[in-house]
């Protein structure tokens, strides 16, 4: 099937026609012809999206996503490629695990699927998983995080880093000393201390992505850091690579846009578990140096840490209900809502770190490439203009618990092409 995409503007540039064929970008250009013909006036076109950090639940919580559910909500999101997060049941700790959810993921799913391997046996943080086996598996892992849980072993995380040294891959760390977190339930501050919720100290963020930018530098090893969601330490990981070392990291959604006042005083009341998320929402100054650390490449790239949940295990009192929110549906306006509309991105930045760099830090094939001829046609196309009320009822994702209902947020993903076949069209899984 040849499809030929009318007027769209590549990267929010000037109006031109792609065109698609054998899953590749045969032409771009204007006034071309011939294919079924897509009218995209108005629309932006983006490399297909790429997610570092996605949590699909399946094997085990599939009442929460599955691959399958988490892959739709991907794709109506803009996005070609996830990688699944390793903390499942079983864990995503043997060749065996990663190469079932690689299998789920050709047979189900409509967005291409990336198992992360867990660093340790069980997310245990004792012994090391069977990292290379991994690796050679069918489902050639390259990032490998317990995330959920902190590789809080210096000793473990330093072999772990030199371990993946031999297949170019990568430790992501989810950054979050464990002693300092004790029963923590929302960033540590002025909030937290009139709510009476025991704090959660940026510094347990902070000493972990010093000590492992450190190690990581130390063994010549890659580190990836997890939802960086502190001024403190986007100024450890500017100095990490003002040094040549390669440490990179990611920012979610969310942490560019909410604050941990929204804990006290929110359209959805005080105390609302749907705001209840690790690591914590922060503050405004902290949201500032995130969006400029995005901005100047700090931080390489958007991340959604899409965490469904059942609506029973988020619906309770703030104590008892479990962290995380959805986000693979609204990434791509949250972007354009904290970085694009605040004129801090353009879409040319949208496209870098949401699409080429968190490929590069995956190392996934085929994905993340310039729109250009001879590329992987791999691409969204997105309207801008469009702003209306989140509605989480149609959402492709099983779960529910988005921070955003009812919010107004610009944009709209119209269709999204994988390798040249429609996984969206007009706005709906096609
Ligand atoms: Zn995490």
């Amino acid at each position: 099937m040849t499809y030929l995409i009318k007027n769209a503007r590549i990267l929010g540039g000037d109006p031109a026609d792609i065109q698609l064929r054998d899953g590749v970008i045969t032409e771009i250009g204007t006034g071309l012809s011939g294919g079924v013909e897509i009218d995209a006036t108005g629309l932006i076109a983006l490399p297909g999206l790429v997610d570092l950090h996605t949590h699909l639940r399946e094997p085990g919580r599939e009442d929460a996503e599955t691959v399958e559910s988490g892959t739709r909500a991907a794709a109506l999101g803009g996005f070609t490629a996830v990688h699944a997060m390793a903390n499942t049941s079983p864990v995503a700790d043997t060749a065996g695990v990663v190469e079932q959810v690689w299998r789920l993921g050709q047979e189900t799913g409509v967005c291409d699927v990336r198992p992360v391997g867990a660093v340790t046996v069980g997310l245990g943080g004792e012994r090391l998983a069977e990292l290379g086996a991994m690796a050679d598996s069918a489902a050639r892992v390259r990032v490998f995080s317990d995330d959920g849980k902190c590789v809080s072993d210096a000793v473990l995380m330093r072999r772990a880093l030199e371990y993946v040294k031999a297949f170019d891959g990568v430790i992501a760390q989810h950054a979050q000393e464990p002693r300092l977190t004790e029963a923590a339930q929302m960033n540590e501050g002025a909030v937290s201390g009139r709510l009476g919720l025991t704090g959660w100290p940026a510094v347990a963020e902070e000493a972990i992505i010093a000590r492992d930018c450190l190690l990581a530098a130390h063994v010549g090893s890659r580190l990836h850091i997890c939802h960086v969601s502190t001024a403190g330490s986007v100024e450890i990981i500017r100095w990490a690579k003002s040094k040549g070392w390669n440490v990179t990291a990611e920012v979610t959604p969310h942490h560019l846009l909410l604050t941990d006042d929204l804990i006290e005083n929110s359209p959805v009341g005080s105390y609302n578990p749907i705001y209840k998320v690790n690591p914590p929402l922060r503050t405004a100054d902290d949201v500032r140096a995130l969006r400029e650390a995005l901005a100047d490449g700090t931080i390489d790239c958007v991340a959604t840490d899409h965490a469904p949940h059942p609506v029973e295990d988020k619906e309770s009192e703030w104590g008892a209900a479990a962290m995380g929110m959805i986000g693979l549906e609204t990434a791509l306006s949250v972007v354009q809502e904290s970085m694009v509309e605040t004129g801090l991105l353009d879409w040319a930045g949208v496209a870098d770190r949401m699409s080429a760099r968190p490929a590069r830090i995956g190392r996934v094939e085929g994905h993340g490439m310039p729109l250009a001829a001879g590329s992987t046609a791999s691409i969204v196309l997105y309207d801008p203009v469009p702003r209306v009320p989140v509605e989480p009822h149609g959402f492709a994702s099983k779960s529910r618990n988005t921070p955003y209902e009812g919010l107004s947020l610009p944009g709209r993903v119209v269709a999204t092409f994988l390798r040249g076949r429609p996984t969206v069209l007009e706005g709906k899984l096609a």
